[in-house]
């Protein structure tokens, strides 16, 4: 073995738990699948790749359809696999040794890792006791560590708390480098960034089609920002990054958009049952702008209850023992079956689980991607 860089030392990699269970509520995703007229456009036209030739490297015709989606410029619109790439490839570019990077916690992990994985060095701001967050602590981080870049995640992952506008703004007021908010799951709230973004604000609002598009696996997700800095990461990028066969996928999703308001308009019907039936269990809820819930179910053990679900075939994701994130567990919304089956499968571990709940210590899992 030849040893990894230094700093590299210390990071643990992804993880996140692939049980085998009939209904699986622990990633996020869409719980259906695109139209199957979506299925036989893309057939249609992948018939007709040429597979010999190079894809058109600044991928124009899918950053044309997500700028009109959006009344944008495609100069506007950065495209990459996953809004994982798109990150990290911000990152890349405004991060790296010697850097600071901010977060505020807890929030999606891979700002803060893939910042380290750049040499980055982050700073962590903290959030209140219900998640939300003090412009106080905003000043404190942005003036005291002077950050080249700062993230906010809104709607935020794993809390589903919807970050409010003037928060964003204040970001923008303060910042000294780069702003960027994560709006993975930005569909199933009701406020967007994207409206800040002008080419003199050093704003980037990120977006995914692994959610609300129902494609995690195609594997694409673009930002939207200034000229200048789209340009600067194309530089960046590896050439030909992103393949013809999701170019073409993701311009013909962007046709669908009908059939994606109806299944956002579903999971957030979905999302308001079950954090009510979670209410009336007497956990507490975190009140959620996104397709997943955090819970506490106070007076029980999360990680049991966590493994008394598996045990009835159901896997949702157990943040218990993530920093900050104490007896925490987050389900994803899924169909209205798969969400009954939660709920009834929960109140049945619940009402096996024993009063008399003592907490015992937990090890926290070494999931990065959460
Ligand atoms: N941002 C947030 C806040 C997320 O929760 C996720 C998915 N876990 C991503 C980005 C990454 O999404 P993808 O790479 O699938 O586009």
């Amino acid at each position: 073995m030849i040893p990894v860089r230094d700093d590299l030392r210390a990071l643990e990699g992804y993880h996140s738990a692939q049980v085998d269970v009939r209904v699986r509520l622990n990633t996020n995703e869409s719980p259906t699948p695109p139209p199957d007229a979506f299925r036989e456009a893309v057939a249609a036209e992948v018939s007709k790749v040429e597979w010999h030739r190079y894809p058109d490297r600044a991928a124009m015709a899918l950053r044309v359809a997500i700028a009109e989606s959006h009344g944008v410029d495609a100069a506007q619109v950065f495209v990459a696999n996953g809004s994982n790439e798109v990150l990290q490839t911000v990152l890349l570019a405004y991060a790296g040794p010697g850097r600071v990077v901010a977060t505020f916690e807890p929030t999606y992990q891979m700002h803060a890792q893939i910042a380290r994985i750049t040499g980055a060095t982050v700073v962590e701001g903290e959030r209140a006791e219900d998640f939300t967050l003090d412009p106080a602590e905003v000043e404190r981080v942005l003036t005291e560590h002077q950050p080249h870049v700062v993230f906010l995640t809104s709607p935020n992952n794993p809390t589903g708390l919807v970050e409010p506008a003037d928060r964003v703004q204040q970001l923008l007021d303060f910042a000294p480098g780069l702003v960027v908010v994560d709006e993975a799951y930005a569909q199933f709230a009701d406020w967007t960034a994207l409206d800040l973004v002008d080419e003199d604000t050093p704003l980037v609002v990120t977006r995914t089609f692994s959610k609300t598009w129902s494609m995690a696996g195609a594997r694409l997700g673009y930002l939207v920002g200034p000229t200048w800095l789209v340009a600067e990461l194309e530089k960046v990028v590896l050439p030909y990054h992103l393949d013809t066969v999701k170019q073409i996928a993701g311009r013909l999703a962007l046709r669908y958009v009908e059939d994606m308001d109806d299944r956002v308009a579903q999971i957030v019907a979905e999302r308001g049952r079950i954090s009510s039936e979670l209410e009336a269990l007497g956990l507490t809820v975190i009140p959620s702008g996104a397709n997943f819930v955090l819970f506490r179910p106070d007076g029980h053990d999360g990680r049991a209850v966590w493994q008394g679900l598996v045990d009835r075939s159901v896997l949702i994701r157990d943040c218990s023992g993530w920093p900050r994130l104490a007896n925490c567990l987050r389900v994803t919304v899924g169909t209205r079956d798969e969400n009954s089956e939660f709920l009834s499968a929960l109140s049945d571990v619940l009402s096996a689980s024993t009063a008399d709940f003592r907490s015992h210590p937990q090890t926290e899992q070494n999931g990065a991607d959460r």
